[in-house]
């Protein structure tokens, strides 16, 4: 499994909807990529605030912030 394949999933793997053996593949590479277990961290956040918040405006703002925070960390990795 690659970067790509995990952001790829992402979304599927926060929702439990993998099966047992691409999660495990996922894992294995979180262990060793820094990249990717903050994307899925940045991601399972937004999806819980999603989930606790009434508001509607308030989760895309944040989603917005966390996007950029992601952004500006990655450029940081990448020096
Ligand atoms: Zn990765």
């Amino acid at each position: 499994m690659n970067c790509n394949g995990v952001i790829r999933r992402v979304s599927s793997y926060i929702d439990g909807e993998l099966a047992a053996t691409v999660v495990e593949e996922i894992e294995l590479h979180l262990k060793e990529c820094r990249h990717c277990t903050i994307v899925v961290q940045q991601t399972k956040l937004t999806v819980s605030l999603y989930y606790d918040s009434d508001l509607v405006d308030f989760p895309m703002e944040v989603q917005a912030r966390l996007h950029e925070k992601l952004r500006r960390k990655m450029r940081e990795d990448r020096k």
